[in-house]
């Protein structure tokens, strides 16, 4: 059976931006080429999952959405990178474009696109890993029983349930690349991060 490396979008693979609607408004981290290779190459399938509520909220289209993939996918082949899937939620239920205005099982931090990623792609979830940086992302990847790793943005209160507690916290992308590699038998165990709002209310706590 095969693993996924579940990649959120924004804030995760690209610089955060808020709702961003052109190709050129998706910039790449820097220094993310290497460490998706090495995962490519040692089996995990790599899969992205992001919410798109704009598209319910009238801001951009699936057309637009298309495009700016496209340009995702190119920028990433270019680090000899392939994305084997791509998984959007379109759905808002605030939404003001009628399609799309509804609740759906798809919305993150609901597991729905991790769930039928690995029905398309035959994935095995227990050894898949989700990356994202909000908490959301980790419920999502929790509920679909993968492991999951937040990137600390520094917007991220403290986990107030086990569902929403990540396995690993890093201090961005490269860093959880490394973690995953790390937990892959790839690579050694790198240093190990907590969010400084985090340190912070475990001393209020005291
Ligand atoms: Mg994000
Ligand atoms: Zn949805």
């Amino acid at each position: 059976m095969t693993p996924a490396l579940f990649l959120d979008r924004d804030g995760t693979l690209v610089h955060p931006r808020h709702y961003p609607a052109r190709p050129e408004e998706l910039v790449l981290y820097d220094g993310i080429g290497s460490g998706l290779r090495r995962l490519q190459a040692a089996g995990f399938r790599l899969v992205l999952i992001t919410n798109q509520a704009g598209i319910a909220r009238g801001y951009f289209s699936e057309a637009d959405l298309d495009r700016m993939h496209a340009h995702l996918r190119a920028e990433l082949a270019a680090l000899g990178v392939a994305l084997d899937a791509i998984y959007y939620c379109p759905h808002h239920i605030e939404g003001a474009v009628a399609p799309y205005a509804h609740a759906c099982d798809c919305r993150k931090p609901a597991p729905g696109m991790l769930l039928h990623a690995a029905i398309d792609l035959d994935l095995d979830l227990d050894s898949s890993w989700f990356l994202g940086d909000i908490l959301d992302d980790v419920e999502a990847g929790n509920r679909a029983g993968c492991r999951t790793v937040l990137i600390d943005l520094g917007s991220e209160a403290p986990p107030t349930s086990e569902v929403r507690r990540p396995t690993a916290v890093a201090r961005n992308t490269v860093h959880a690349l490394e973690i995953v590699a790390a937990a892959a038998g790839l690579a050694a165990a790198p240093t190990t991060h907590v969010p400084a709002r985090w340190r912070e209310e475990a001393v209020h706590v005291r």
